[in-house]
């Protein structure tokens, strides 16, 4: 299939994009570079050798993006570009909305103009809110929280109507859990701007000794150590979700709505366990405050996806460190340095 990747040179995109092409898929990006590499865009070529185009713009930016799907003619669209940071959402929340949401629009205004009428889109777990049982399944009451969340909600409920308006089109949305994990060549990985605000990236850090101990955000929790604890899924099989969402995307229509995550919850404190084993010391942790927002738990069902679209994670625990061990203690500053410069 042609397909039109929006956000693809960033953490998820890349990943994706190495899937795809893996698979014999065209692709088309689109990016402009706010969270993304053009160096991690050319590790993506050094590791596959499929037909790819860049174009560095906005989403925003119709009349321009309308240009590329029209030259590109895509049979799907696969939308990461978005902002993600939860606390960042509450500072700036029209920036979240203008991206997210505006920039959704811009895009469905381009297909239109494009007929292409198939989408999966990045959505999010913290669509869900407070946990009123667990696992989440895809019935689960919708109640956002951050204006990140509520802006992933939005675009959900565009991508229904969208989908209903017309015969033959379909849209995906894919509610991520926590990805985490590289690729296992090392080449590609997770490289955030400043601080990270993620567990597993400021693990990391603290493991290369760029940042001093990790702070855990609250030990009263009631988990079975007392720290939080997410459903982690491996950034390969992730990619893989999005493979397998382009065909059932082809074989059905109107919007749908899956689970992406394994199933199995990990606490922050088996997270460090396992990280430390990894790099073969205890790295340094702090004990401090809960963060505003975060759940105790959460873990997905993921059994629609694999009934619906054949796709389930495979990969485990120690894939995701040790993954991210091989990545970070390769390319310590992410893509800024090394053969970046
Ligand atoms: N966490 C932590 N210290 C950090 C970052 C995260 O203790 O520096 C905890 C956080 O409270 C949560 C888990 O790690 O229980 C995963 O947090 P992350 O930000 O990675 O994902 P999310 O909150 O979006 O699920």
């Amino acid at each position: 299939m042609r397909v039109l990747v929006t956000g693809g040179a960033g953490y998820i995109g890349t990943h994706t994009v190495v899937e795809l092409l893996g698979q014999g898929h065209e692709v088309a990006i689109i990016d402009n570079f706010d969270n993304g590499s053009p160096v991690a865009l050319d590790r993506v070529r050094e590791l596959t050798n499929g037909p790819m185009e860049v174009h560095e713009a906005d989403v925003r930016d119709t009349g321009r993006i309308t240009r590329i799907a029209q030259d590109f003619r895509p049979d799907a669209v696969i939308h990461f570009a978005g902002l993600k940071a939860v606390g960042e959402s509450t500072q700036k929340p029209v920036e979240y909305y203008d991206v997210n949401v505006a920039g959704s629009l811009s895009l469905l205004r381009a297909m239109e103009a494009s007929d292409c009428g198939r989408i999966i889109f990045s959505s999010t777990a913290t669509v869900y809110g407070e946990p009123e049982y667990l696992p989440y399944d895809e019935a689960h009451p919708i109640r956002p929280i951050s204006p990140y969340a509520h802006s992933k909600v939005m675009v959900e409920q565009v991508l229904n109507d969208w989908a209903a308006a017309s015969d033959g089109r379909a849209a995906l949305n894919l509610r991520y859990f926590n990805p985490v994990g590289a690729h296992p060549s090392g080449r590609i990985g997770e490289d955030p701007n400043g601080v990270p605000n993620n567990l597993m990236p400021f693990l990391a850090q603290v493991a290369t000794g760029a940042r001093d101990r990790l702070r855990v955000f609250g030990e009263d929790y009631d988990t079975r150590d007392g720290t939080g604890i997410r459903d982690y899924i491996h950034v390969v099989d992730l990619a893989r979700a999005h493979v397998a969402a382009l065909d059932r995307a082809a074989a059905t229509s109107g919007a749908e709505v899956y689970n992406i995550g394994t199933g199995q919850g990990y606490s922050v404190r088996e997270m460090h366990a396992a990280f430390s084993r990894v790099v073969g010391r205890d790295l340094p942790i702090e004990i401090v405050a809960r963060r505003a927002g975060d759940v105790a738990e959460m873990s997905a069902d993921c059994s629609l996806a694999r009934e619906r679209m054949g796709w389930q994670a495979r990969l485990g625990l120690d894939d995701m460190v040790e993954s991210v061990w091989n990545w970070q203690s390769a390319n310590p500053h992410g893509y800024r340095g090394s053969d970046a410069e």
